[in-house]
């Protein structure tokens, strides 16, 4: 099928190019100063909070939960209306996954449901900020903090937006981020983690490149000579090339742009397709300011395949976010049922996410549109 409208693409100019290419012809390909100035830039988006900047979206989260500490024995709450990553890594690490459901509006975990999945286990809440729609942060903290537990927020979708009046990146004690070329800034593949607490942030920068610590002051052996290091916990080779972040922070100046271009093709669907029997459109509370990564759109009537083929012979590249993490079948497995999360599996069973992205034109909305509304009449 020739020319299928994306779902979501990056958007690259020159001056993207431009700082690639600098890098490229520099001493530095690897772990040099564009990392340094990627997360000095990227904490300019947490509300200073300090950002270490990994490989993916996946590492992120996987070394958000090696500086948490969680292994065997410990439980993560986490939501089932999120990409498969969010609980594998937590399983990677060990721990074991409880599913709480999701707000039928929102598609996010709420306080309560968090609340009820809390057992003296729990070590991490794990909220998903779906769309691009902030998480309740506000309620999310306490409940965690007061079960002893971590918040790590999943922002893979929503760097650039905020809640209550704060960043995204400046609520939860670790947030991740993903730059992969279809969120809201791209590195090509890459992510990162924002960790409030220092020793967290130590942690995350350690796993990130071995476990291998190089300050003397913290060695078992410091008088072993200039070159040493030592490992004290297993790590992974997590770095994010100097290439690579040099394209984040050329990316990261725009970023404002592409957050208020894609609120504006949002409102365009919205008020197209708010008076349309047949959907729902997506619901933005009070309080959260978006940076609408996906536009949800909800299929009523048990007619979402339908929908999702007859767009799909038309030439509009839609997905489907997400089916619920537990469903796979590697979860199936270890036990999981299929009922465990009713709401996200109503959400899922209507969910169609429209094309969104920042070079997408207002007529190729208006098409998408008219496309919805003839269907649905
Ligand atoms: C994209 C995504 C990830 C994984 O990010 P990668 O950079 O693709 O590894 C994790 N969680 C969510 C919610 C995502 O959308």
């Amino acid at each position: 099928m020739a020319d299928l409208l994306p779902y979501g693409r990056q958007s690259i100019v020159e001056d993207d190019v431009a700082a690639v290419a600098a890098v490229l012809r520099g001493d530095w390909l690897t772990t040099g100063p564009a990392v340094t100035r990627f997360e000095s830039d990227l904490a300019g988006w947490t509300g200073g909070v300090p950002v270490v900047a990994v490989t993916s979206g996946t590492a992120a989260l996987h070394v958000a939960y090696a500086a948490s500490g969680i292994g065997p024995g410990d439980e993560v709450v986490c939501s089932p209306m999120t990409f498969v990553a969010t609980a594998a890594t937590a399983v990677l690490r060990g721990a074991s996954v409880v599913f709480a459901d999701v707000s039928p509006d929102t598609g996010n975990v709420s306080a309560a449901s968090v609340s009820s999945a809390l057992t003296p286990r729990t070590r991490v809440v794990a909220a998903v900020d779906y769309a691009g729609h902030p998480a309740p942060l506000d309620a999310l903290v306490p409940v965690a903090h007061d079960a002893g537990a971590l918040l790590l927020e999943d922002a893979a979708h929503s760097i650039g937006g905020s809640w209550q009046g704060r960043p995204v990146g400046s609520w939860a004690d670790l947030t991740t981020f993903s730059f992969f070329p279809t969120k809201n800034l791209t590195t090509a593949e890459g992510g990162a983690v924002a960790c409030v607490d220092p020793s967290l942030l130590r942690r995350a920068q350690e796993f990130r490149n071995h476990g291998l610590v190089r300050s003397r002051d913290r060695q078992r052996f410091p008088d072993e000579g200039g070159w040493h290091q030592e490992v004290h916990e297993f790590g992974l080779n997590y770095r994010l090339p100097d290439v690579l972040c040099a394209l984040g922070s050329s990316q990261l100046k725009r970023l404002a742009s592409f957050v208020a271009r894609r609120a504006t093709l949002h409102a365009r669907y919205t008020a197209g397709l708010s008076d349309v029997d047949g959907v729902a459109t997506p619901a933005r509370l009070p309080g959260a300011e978006p940076a609408w990564h996906l536009y949800p759109l909800r299929v009523l009537g048990g007619r979402r395949r339908e929908l999702y083929s007859f767009l799909r012979e038309n030439g509009i590249g839609v997905q489907v976010n997400y089916v619920p993490v537990y469903w796979h079948p590697v979860f199936a497995d270890l036990g999981y049922k299929r009922g465990l999360c009713p709401n996200a599996e109503r959400f899922y069973a209507a969910e169609l996410s429209l094309p969104l992205f920042p070079d997408l034109a207002d007529s190729d909305v208006d098409r998408v549109i008219d496309l919805i509304r003839a269907f649905c009449t």
